[in-house]
């Protein structure tokens, strides 16, 4: 660009004169329509910005959109193992009421730490994805806690069937002598209750159930246990007492010989002795009783292992027989 030259009329010289338009003000006048040009680029750019999105940014809109896209999918796929879970803890709840009689998870507690905002205070600065992210996230966070719910819930009921394990073989459920080795059938046993005396001959309640067998026939424990006494007892004559725990003791009466001592562990089907006539007896034969918490309980509802429910009724029949105990 060629510099122009400007000339003003002079009125007084009556001559044109040359403007001189110093360096200083040639400066300030660039710069005055250079800002101007800046200032207009600048605007122009933003309003082209707002309106018009630049190639990477139509891109970021459209993978913000798939985002919130597999964020609603994973919402939904959460509300399906959330629906399975539940119905999980239904059925522990079931198993916790009918199996073992006891209270299930309670369902407050189950539902407890749902919704609440101030979880997350991080997705605050989420300002378009925030609230997809907000609800997945705390989609999981329940789940997880419920999960953890679940799995201590699995944990009570594989304590409880252990201790029931443990229980059922504690508990007597066996015949002190085996069927085979009796010599009357279960049906002509001397039962519990008031019961001729064999020597007193009066009636008198008799503590226990009297299997008749021949000398050194095996006598078992009934459960699993601990010898409490294995020795002397009056009456009795050699006589072992087990302790099954949950409140259940048995007595072993007029035994021949006894093969345990105080102390001793025995497990359910344990040879512990033999059967005798010691004590008060009129013949062989083993008196057997079953305490639970201090009293002697029959015998016989204890002595179900291999019968048919009918077998098990005639024996309950003629156990209740009134008829001579052997003592
Ligand atoms: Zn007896």
């Amino acid at each position: 660009m060629g510099r122009k030259e400007k000339f003003v009329y002079n009125i007084h010289t009556l001559t044109y004169e040359k403007v001189v338009v110093p360096f200083k003000t040639r400066i300030w006048q660039a710069f005055g329509f250079f800002s101007v040009v800046l200032v207009t680029s600048v605007a122009l750019l933003a309003v082209l910005y707002t309106y018009f999105p630049s190639p990477r940014e139509k891109e970021l809109i459209r993978e913000i959109e798939q985002m919130e896209y597999k964020y609603s999918q994973l919402n939904d796929q959460l509300e399906v193992m959330s629906k399975v879970l539940h119905n999980i803890q239904e059925r522990d709840a079931n198993v916790h009421r009918a199996v073992f009689g006891m209270d299930p998870v309670d369902q407050d507690i189950w539902n407890s730490g749902i919704g609440g905002h101030e979880a997350h205070p991080e997705l605050d600065a989420f300002k378009y994805g925030g609230n997809y992210i907000r609800k997945t996230v705390e989609k999981i966070d329940v789940l997880s806690r419920q999960l953890t719910l679940q799995s201590k819930s699995l944990d009570t009921i594989q304590e409880l069937a252990n201790n029931q394990q443990k229980m059922l073989a504690s508990i007597p459920s066996v015949k002190p002598v085996r069927e085979d080795k009796l010599q009357k059938s279960m049906n002509i046993l001397s039962g519990f209750g008031y019961r001729i005396h064999p020597v007193y001959k009066i009636k008198k309640f008799h503590e226990g159930v009297d299997f008749p067998a021949r000398v050194g026939t095996a006598i078992q424990a009934t459960g699993d246990g601990i010898v409490k006494e294995a020795g002397w007892h009056h009456g009795y004559g050699n006589c072992v007492r087990i302790s099954h725990g949950y409140g259940y003791e048995t007595w072993y009466a007029h035994m021949n010989k006894m093969n345990v001592r105080v102390g001793e562990r025995v497990k359910k089907g344990q040879k512990i002795g033999e059967v005798g006539d010691t004590g008060l007896s009129t013949a062989p034969h083993l008196h057997y009783e079953v305490h639970y918490k201090g009293s002697p309980i029959n015998p016989i509802n204890f002595c179900m292992d291999n019968l048919t429910p009918q077998e098990y009724q005639q024996m309950v029949n003629s156990a209740a027989m009134a008829n001579q105990s052997l003592d």
